[in-house]
């Protein structure tokens, strides 16, 4: 059973309130919350965008996308009832208007937050007006979107210009990764069970893999898609994300800073990596639809939406365990897991027959959020003493009854948490650079080396060269499925 806290009421604007971000995942994730009991019903959402259209219009526009989106177990009225507690501002995030009918909506006794839902290249004109129009508090928090800068130098200059505005305590950037159920359960696993902590080092674990498949190719994404590519998109942050809660050390408290400084650690510990432990992809045409150059439409195109490689953290607690990371599009499946393969027992007391057998903790974070740990036991019968490993299974939705309509997704309890004032689950400014400042000179070198990534069939998992990654160190990658 969920138990709702409601938030303090607040103001959240949200820019780029019409964007496709907004209708998909915000507005409904937030009639989620509302439904939920956990939004005050003084609270206001504030769309704000370039385009001319009133409150009543805008409404409409939030119904349809919630219809469409949304999945709030609702009671009558519910929905208008909420669309009384959203307005609509048309303002230019590059000009003078609007900003001070935005501002007649913001009041001194409500938390004050904006979204920043639009596109990167307006987050320092927007930080900037908010300052001089006079939008912004000392305690007003904001929060941007992904991606947070191309490389190393372009993620500085946008921490310098937010921070000519904002405090770091102000900064909320968004990882949605990390407002995963399963990614904060995997914290609770780590440090709040005696049995895995103790073996959770270089001694006892044989190797980490976090894969994050996708089923669907770049979509009405190529343009942005092609100057990006799966290291940038997805490694930089996500993967990086997910390898930082996996290895880092027990921070003291669950705190926001106590936490990201052991994530920070993490980031500076790993070792750049060499070119034959990097593996790249790109999909070819197959299962009835276009290769990427052509979903791109660049025949040139020498980007990856495949990546594979071998990290190394080089601290006392993981030296020498290698974490295999990996992610694509259109592979066999959709899903992301953890997995956390453990030594052989340090001697087999069945003898050669009994086989290897170890124990694996398989953390998936989507779908059908849950943990497998494979234990190894007697095969039951009469053939003699043999050894298969089963898993013990844990369906979080099955073990805790939960109702999968109660637990907020990813987008509803990150923006909860910014109205409490909570940055755990935050990017901090020198995470994110310390992230690019590893990403960089891998980049680099491939493409001074003129790199071309390898073709891969759609719907498998990946190239071969990715599977070999493995197999060269006695490997193999868990099945995408
Ligand atoms: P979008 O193109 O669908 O929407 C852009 C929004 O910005 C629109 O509301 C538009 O009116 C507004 N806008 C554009 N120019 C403006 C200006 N000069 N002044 C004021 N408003 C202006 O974009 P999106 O897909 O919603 O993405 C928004 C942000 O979220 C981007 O940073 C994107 O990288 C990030 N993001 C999106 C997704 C997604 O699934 N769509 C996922 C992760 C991150």
């Amino acid at each position: 059973v969920s138990r709702v806290i409601p938030v303090d009421t607040f103001d959240l604007v949200i820019f780029g309130g019409t964007g496709d971000l907004a209708r998909r995942k915000i507005l409904p994730g937030l009639f989620r919350r509302y439904c939920a009991g956990q939004m005050p019903p003084e609270a206001k959402i504030i769309g704000a965008a370039r385009s001319e259209m009133d409150a009543a219009e805008f409404r409409e526009m939030v119904r349809e996308a919630i219809g469409e989106f949304g999945s709030a177990p609702q009671s009558a009225g519910q929905l208008d009832a909420f669309l009384e507690r959203v307005f609509y501002e048309a303002v230019d995030a590059k000009g003078d208007g609007g900003w001070d009918a935005l501002k007649s909506h913001l009041r001194d006794d409500a938390v004050r937050a904006f979204y920043f839902s639009v596109a990167p290249s307006l987050f320092g004109d927007i930080a900037e007006r908010l300052n001089h129009k006079g939008l912004s508090t000392p305690d007003s928090r904001i929060v941007v979107e992904k991606p947070f800068g191309h490389d190393l130098a372009s993620a500085k200059a946008l921490n310098a210009t937010l921070a000519q505005y904002f405090d770091e305590t102000q900064i909320y950037r968004i990882d949605h990764y990390l407002g995963k159920e399963t990614v904060q359960n995997l914290m609770a696993v780590r440090f709040g069970n005696t049995l895995f902590e103790p073996l959770w080092n270089a001694q006892y674990v044989d190797h980490i893999e976090i894969t994050v498949a996708e089923t669907v190719g770049v979509g009405g994404r190529g343009a942005y898609y092609d100057k990006s590519g799966a290291m940038r998109d997805m490694v930089q942050n996500h993967l990086m994300q997910l390898l930082c809660l996996i290895a880092m050390e027990p921070p003291a408290k669950f705190e926001p800073d106590a936490v990201r400084d052991e994530k920070l650690k993490v980031i500076r510990a790993l070792d750049p990596v060499e070119p034959q432990d990097i593996v790249r992809g790109q999909y070819g045409a197959g299962g009835g639809e276009d290769s990427y150059k052509t979903h791109v439409e660049n025949d040139r195109s020498r980007t990856e939406s495949f990546i594979a490689l071998k990290a190394q953290i080089s601290n006392w607690r993981w030296a020498g365990t290698p974490f295999y990371l990996r992610t694509g599009k259109r592979l066999r499946a959709r899903t992301s897991d953890i997995t956390v393969v453990f030594k052989d027992a340090p001697h087999s007391i069945f003898g050669a027959d009994a086989g290897r057998h170890r124990n694996v903790l398989s953390i998936r974070l989507q779908p059908n959020e849950g943990m497998t740990l494979d234990v190894t036991i007697k095969e039951p019968g009469p053939g003699g003493m043999r050894l298969i490993d089963v898993p013990l299974d844990m369906a979080f939705a099955d073990a805790l009854g939960t109702d999968t309509e109660a637990v907020p997704d990813a987008y509803e309890r990150l923006i909860m948490d910014v109205i409490r004032g909570n940055q755990t689950l935050f990017m901090r400014g020198d995470e994110v650079e310390a992230a690019w400042a590893w990403t960089d000179p891998i980049i680099e070198g491939w493409e001074a080396r003129g790199d071309v990534p390898v073709t891969y069939d759609p719907g498998g998992s990946g190239p071969e060269d990715a599977l070999m990654l493995l197999h060269r160190d006695g490997r193999r990658w868990r099945e995408i499925k």
